[in-house]
């Protein structure tokens, strides 16, 4: 079958996977595009990453909504990489296959005690407090922590802290799982701490997240006086990067001179702390030592240390990414990568819709005419193994119902948080 609109196949419906939509659109806005998720809904880490009380970040899904919109192309949720079609098949059906699949697993610290209960990665954390369908109920792991210990000074770590340090009343214009919301609300929590294994200049924080740490209700924050005292003088003319570390360190200063005790939760910035060994009783965390020979009480330790790839089968793999030359896989030609798959987790989100822009461009240069099935391929070959898809239309049930119910509370909206939710609602009675 030959047909002049090109048919291209996106893994991966996060940001990255809509950003190169964005750009093949716009360079091709007859070609047929497939935006595939294992998944039941859109926008990857704009949905379950991006912190539930920075709404502003998440309007990046607006925009995405509008390319759902656009004649050709399509949301199929439900349909994983490797469980449902192979990459074979994929390449098969599609001119072009891109991979948007980001980084799906915690890393490890390596260290002795990583395996206690209440030691887990940022994302089981996050997973949880932002209703992810295949998050673990956290509940009872939390509901007794009164030390919460956060590993990493990059902006997880301070997401991570602040969802413990806010009030129920500071997070109520969020879309935080209530549930996780109640569990946080009711811990007799006394401190938490963010523990840097280098300094202050060091830390990936900006300016607006310290100072949203600088002005919560129930927590204060705290710098060791010690630790800004080590970097150099403001300069005259400083680069954006040289000006965001003057202002922490300006920031962390402020912290320094604040009282212990001045609010119920102790909201610590520990530098030059790199974690050694933690410590158990009973088969539960209870302390963490660090390199430097001190130690501090831990029975929660949250890492937020950054996150390995999970690839599909027959994507060559070089240093836990897909192996790929500006964005081209290796040796499989149509197939391309973009986001946190091909360059791992770095980057905010403006940082991805540049990547998968250039990468989109060079996917559109190599396009052949067309000879391939496309979404009628697919369609016929999920349709023949009984997997049951979610639609664009099936996405947009789930957001009118999530923000009905959000509404009702005066929040953004309120989640679905299981796969049956989800599910049933997609296939709930049509829009009007
Ligand atoms: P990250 O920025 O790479 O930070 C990881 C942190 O973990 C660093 O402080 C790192 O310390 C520390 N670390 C790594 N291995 C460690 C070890 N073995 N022991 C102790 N500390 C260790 O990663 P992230 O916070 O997960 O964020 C991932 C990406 O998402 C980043 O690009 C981030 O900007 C982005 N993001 C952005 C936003 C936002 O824009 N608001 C929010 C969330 C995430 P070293 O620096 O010493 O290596």
């Amino acid at each position: 079958m030959t047909n002049s609109a090109p048919s291209i196949a996106v893994v991966g419906a996060g940001p990255s996977g809509f950003y190169a939509v964005d750009a093949l659109t716009r360079a091709r806005p007859d070609a047929r595009i497939d935006i595939i998720d294992r998944l039941p809904t859109p926008f990857g880490l704009a949905r379950y990453g991006v912190a539930p009380d920075h709404q502003g970040t998440k309007g990046v899904t607006r925009q995405f909504d509008r390319l759902l919109a656009k004649p050709g192309v399509r949301f199929i949720g439900g349909v994983e990489l490797g469980r449902d079609v192979s990459l074979d098949e994929l390449r098969t059906t599609y001119d072009a296959v891109l991979i948007a699949t980001g980084c799906g697993r915690d890393r490890k610290l390596g260290i002795p005690g990583e395996d206690l209960a209440g030691v887990m990665g940022s994302m089981r954390f996050v997973d949880w407090f932002n209703a992810h369908p295949d998050a673990v109920d956290l509940t009872a792991t939390i509901a007794e922590a009164r030390h919460v210990a956060v590993i990493g000074n990059g902006n997880v770590a301070i997401d991570v802290a602040r969802v413990f340090a806010k009030t129920a009343d500071e997070m109520a214009k969020s879309d935080i799982d209530p549930r996780a919301q109640a569990a946080i609300a009711a811990m007799p929590l006394e401190t938490v701490t963010l523990y840097g294994r280098r300094g202050p200049a060091e830390a990936s924080f900006t300016i607006n997240e310290l100072n949203e740490m600088g002005r919560l209700a129930r927590a204060v924050a705290l710098v060791d006086a010690a630790h800004v005292t080590d970097v150099t003088a403001p300069d005259s003319d400083p680069t954006p990067e040289r000006l965001r570390k003057q202002k922490n360190i300006e920031a962390f200063r402020g912290f320094s001179a604040n009282a212990p005790g001045a609010k119920p939760v102790a909201l610590g910035f520990r530098f030059h702390r790199a974690p050694l060994v933690l410590g158990g009783e009973n088969g539960r965390v209870v302390s963490i030592n660090f390199a430097d020979g001190s130690y501090a009480p831990a029975d929660l330790v949250i890492t937020c240390i950054g996150y390995d790839a999970i690839l599909a089968e027959g994507l060559p793999v070089e240093r836990g990414r897909v192996a790929n030359d500006e964005g081209r896989v290796t040796g499989l030609p149509g197939v391309y990568v973009v986001g946190w798959a091909r360059r791992g987790p770095s980057g905010t989100i403006p940082t991805n819709r540049a990547d998968s822009f250039a990468v989109a461009e060079r996917l559109v240069a190599d396009l052949a005419p067309s000879s391939k099935k496309g979404p009628d391929g697919l369609d016929a070959l999920l349709t023949a193994r009984g997997v049951a898809t979610i639609d664009t239309a099936g996405w947009q049930r789930i957001d009118k119902t999530e923000s009905e119910t959000g509404a009702r509370e005066g929040r953004p909206r309120i989640k679905l948080a299981t796969w049956q939710a989800l599910r049933a609602s997609a296939r709930s009675a049509a829009l009007p």
